[in-house]
């Protein structure tokens, strides 16, 4: 039998979200069901409901910084039992077969399914995401939450923190590393917590002011304004690794000087075409890289939760209620997040 929930849901690009009723999929016998207890709220939700990125379908659930206690599992489900603490990301099924699902890269598949707005392979329609009761999901989805680790603070992990440990990991950001992040916001703070922890050297660029001592308690080594050009000029030719998170369109010519000899500039936060146009001299002259990078494969996930484990990093949040998420979009537009909202799914209990 399908299970009955209650949502949160987008019916279009400008309309507050507001209570839905859906079905849940019955369980297949690899199946883990899910009470859903946290949900993180991702710049992407807002992007995904706004149909900022052309592809929205209403109504929309988003969410997918999902932290979770297993309430029943598949007879195929062996990792995974009653009362498990569990998290979802960004993910909930891929092909499991092509070339980036065998080197678990599951992020990179083009039959995947992410946690919203997505066709669903079980059911007519599309995926809808944790801003919600309960989920059903395929086992090689799911990862484990490591003991001890505050769950609230943990949902973030599921898409800010992975989607800053897998350029960090994969560029090898280390000991000797300098690395700069650029935004500080959900993926930012994150950025900032882990490669500190990696043990690299990291700089913070900025364009608020007011961010500096929150930046340092944060990890950053040193902050720069980017708005002030002295600053950027400082720190010509310094870093390995710049991780971009910021959402909107924005010169990024600025910051390619900062990069030392082979550095990279890796873009997670916008997609789209850049404007103005990127000058290839500084690249050229550097062999420095620009690139992207989009969150990271499940077995990367829980490499990151582990470390995160034995760190004990969570993100800095702040616990809303669900009915609360039209303000905190609101103030997420401002950059009035300290540092990454947090959803109590407990309190859809007032919508029933
Ligand atoms: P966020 O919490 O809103 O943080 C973004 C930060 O970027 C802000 O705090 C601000 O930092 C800076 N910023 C915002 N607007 C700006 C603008 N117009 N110009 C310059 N700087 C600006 O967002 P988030 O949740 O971290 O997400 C960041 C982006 O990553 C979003 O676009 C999201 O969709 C994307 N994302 C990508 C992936 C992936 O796999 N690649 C995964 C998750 C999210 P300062 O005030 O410090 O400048
Ligand atoms: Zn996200």
């Amino acid at each position: 039998m399908s299970i009955d929930v209650l949502g949160y849901a987008a019916h279009t690009p400008t309309d507050d979200l507001s209570p839905y009723h859906f079905a849940r999929r019955e369980p297949c016998p690899d199946d883990v069901v899910i009470e859903i207890l946290y949900c993180g709220v991702c710049h992407s939700d807002l992007h995904s409901i706004r149909n900022d990125w052309g592809n929205a379908h209403y109504p929309l659930v988003p969410g997918h910084e999902i932290i979770g206690r297993v309430l029943a599992v598949g007879t195929a489900v062996t990792r995974f039992k009653a009362g498990d603490n569990v998290g979802v990301g960004c993910m909930v099924d891929s092909c499991q077969h092509c070339d980036a699902c065998e080197q678990g890269l599951e992020q990179y598949c083009e039959k995947g399914t992410y946690t919203y707005n997505t066709p669903d392979r079980h059911n007519e329609g599309f995926t809808f995401g944790g801003y919600s009761e309960k989920i059903v999901v395929s086992d090689k989805f799911v990862l484990k939450i490591p003991e001890g680790l505050d769950l609230a603070g943990a949902a973030p992990l599921l898409c800010a923190g992975i989607t800053t440990w897998s350029p960090l990991r994969h560029w090898k950001a280390g000991k000797n590393s300098k690395v700069a992040v650029v935004g500080l916001g959900g993926l930012g703070h994150m950025a900032l917590k882990l490669g500190k922890a990696l043990g690299s050297h990291i700089t913070l660029f900025t364009r608020s002011p007011g961010k500096e001592q929150d930046a340092r308690d944060l990890g950053a080594d040193r902050i720069v304004l980017s708005t002030d050009a002295a600053q950027m000029a400082a720190v010509k030719g310094q870093f390995d690794l710049i991780i971009d998170t910021v959402p909107y369109v924005h010169d990024i010519n600025p910051y390619i000087p900062t990069l030392s000899l082979n550095g990279t500039l890796v873009l997670v936060g916008y997609l789209g075409g850049l404007e103005p146009f990127l000058n290839t001299v500084p690249l050229i002259l550097g062999r420095k890289s620009v690139a992207g990078s989009l969150i990271g494969g499940i077995a990367e996930t829980q490499e990151m939760l582990d470390f995160c484990g034995e760190h004990n990093i969570t993100s800095d949040i702040e616990v809303i209620k669900m009915q609360d998420i039209n303000a905190a979009y609101g103030r997420m537009l401002k950059s009035d997040v300290k540092y990454r909202f947090v959803i109590d799914m407990a309190s859809l209990k007032d919508d029933k």
